[in-house]
């Protein structure tokens, strides 16, 4: 694998409204170039983005659909022009439409949400599952067996691997993903020819998978920080992660070649992170933070996953983890820190007054044994909270979702910290915002025309629903085998279950997780 998606030419969409054969992004047009530049993270005016599908017409009636501002609502019928919504009217029966949109009409039964934003993925650590789990063992023995997986890919087998997994997360609902990629380079931290192949071949898988994705390109310089503060080389299949410095991972950010809007393809977003303060020092952070600022990119970090961090930050810098961000300029509106497990003192008003997205990754932390963070009081002082599957434990949002009421639950000894609107909010609006994609994750007029259909009929989900009752339910009980349809940007992804573009998802996962696994 040696070129980044290879652009299709501006193919008109199947008649059916399905992605064009692989579900490539069209190339851009010079117009891109020439178009002023916007106000950070706004999303690109329509003459702007590159070259859109051809402007085909779809209309969907959903049973159920979950809108902005109304909550659940019924017999919503759901109007878009090429890859944007146009008109979301609800009580409307299909009966009562003209016969010629009754005849075009796609039927959703159950309930529609809009698309979900997965906003920590490590694909990769697909490979993992099942088999991490088997005997005794912590965070840190763990991550001795996902460097031995990171050992063993290429770009080749990586493109196999997160394009499977990329289409098990399309048929969980998921329309983007945060790829927090760190393995950048070839064996002992030799580049490849291109020095980006590694990120090229997952944006490519993303769009053979027909998601979004925001590419998270990940700083990481040294192999960690000791209880006293002591840095440590980067060692082993560390080496295939780390850049020179943070000048040089700023040039091979660059070298990726956003546009002026960030946009790297049609599905395919610039993002930046700082890997921790574990693995980036201070001082070449900075290079990192402006690199962010510079094209208004999001800029993630992991932060106070684990207790020992917090230790070996304070003895490195006298400051939390936090703290130390804050003081880099680093947190803000377009910044997210992921897991936010360990706070203390006064990091929660540090995170909550900049506005910085916090990003749960329950299912990960439980397996980790990580920790339950405080996601109320982060809400409370005001970080929007994010969902993210990470190490793929499993791939099911639903289960994120509960799972940050549920872990408040168990830490509480009370019930009620979140509604399931904050939830699903978590998981659409403020996920889609977190990774760049502020106009995707709501069923409105102009949003970007992404729908995830959730089958009320199954045997976890059947029985009594009504639209004051149906989305606590999907929150609470669904899971992702639940998930029906999928549209991404007004084109089928899923159908009743199936994948459009990767035809056997399970036998894509085992052949490619076959193929890393020593
Ligand atoms: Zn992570």
């Amino acid at each position: 694998m040696t070129t980044p998606a290879e652009p299709a030419s501006a193919a008109a969409p199947a008649p059916s409204g399905r992605l064009p054969s692989g579900g490539i992004p069209p190339a851009r047009t010079p117009s891109d170039s020439d178009s002023p530049t916007p106000p950070p993270l706004a999303p690109p005016p329509l003459a702007a983005r590159p070259s859109a599908p051809a402007r085909q017409l779809r209309a969907w009636h959903a049973e159920l659909a979950w809108l902005p501002g109304r909550g659940v609502c019924s017999d919503v019928l759901i109007e878009a022009e090429g890859d944007r919504f146009t008109a979301v009217t609800p009580q409307t029966p299909a009966g009562d439409l003209p016969a010629d949109l009754r005849g075009r009409l796609t039927r959703l039964p159950g309930l529609t949400l809009p698309g979900m934003a997965n906003a920590h993925s490590h694909a990769f650590h697909r490979a993992l599952r099942g088999i991490t789990q088997v005997g005794l063992g912590t965070f840190w023995t763990w991550r001795e067996r996902m460097y031995q997986v990171a050992a063993r890919l290429d770009p080749d087998s990586y493109l196999a691997l997160a394009r499977a997994v990329y289409a098990e997360m399309a048929l969980a609902g998921i329309t983007c993903v945060g790829e927090f990629h760190y393995l950048h380079h070839g064996p002992g931290g030799t580049p490849y020819a291109d020095p980006n192949e590694m990120g090229r071949a997952l944006i490519t898988a993303a769009a053979q998978a027909g998601i979004r994705i925001t590419l998270l390109d990940t700083c990481y310089l040294s192999g960690g920080l000791s209880r006293r503060g002591e840095r440590q080389p980067l060692a082993g299949a560390q080496l295939r992660f780390g850049d020179r410095d943070g000048e040089a991972w700023a040039a091979r950010a660059d070298a990726l070649g956003a546009d002026s809007h960030g946009l790297l393809s049609l599905l395919a977003r610039a993002g930046a992170a700082i890997h921790s303060v574990r693995a980036v020092p201070l001082e070449q952070m900075h290079a990192v933070i402006a690199w962010a600022q510079r094209i208004g990119a999001p800029l993630h970090a992991h932060l106070s996953e684990q207790p020992a961090e917090n230790e070996a930050c304070l003895a490195a810098y006298r400051r939390t983890p936090a703290e130390l961000l804050y003081d880099a300029d680093a947190l803000g509106p377009r910044a997210t820190v992921v897991h936010a497990t360990h706070l203390v003192g006064r990091d929660v008003e540090l995170l909550g007054g900049s506005r910085t997205f916090a990003c749960f990754c329950p299912t990960t932390e439980a397996d980790l044994a990580d920790g339950i963070g405080p996601a109320r009081e982060l809400a409370a002082a005001g970080c929007p909270l994010t969902l993210g599957t990470d190490s793929q434990a499993v791939i099911d949002m639903f289960e994120e979702a509960r799972g940050v009421e549920l872990g408040e639950r168990l830490a509480s000894g009370q019930r009620g910290h979140f509604r399931s609107g904050e939830l699903a909010r978590a998981a659409t609006t403020d996920g889609h915002a977190s990774l760049g994609w502020p106009d995707a994750g709501e069923i409105a007029a102009g949003a970007i025309a992404d729908l995830v259909t959730v089958a009320l009929d199954s045997t976890r989900l059947a029985g009594a629903t009504t639209p004051r009752t149906a989305l606590a339910k999907v929150i609470f009980a669904a899971s992702a085998a639940d998930v029906r349809n999928v549209v991404v940007g007004g084109a089928d992804l899923v159908v009743d279950g199936h994948h459009l573009l990767v035809d056997d998802v399970p036998a894509a996962l085992s052949a490619a997780i076959t193929a890393v696994l020593d």
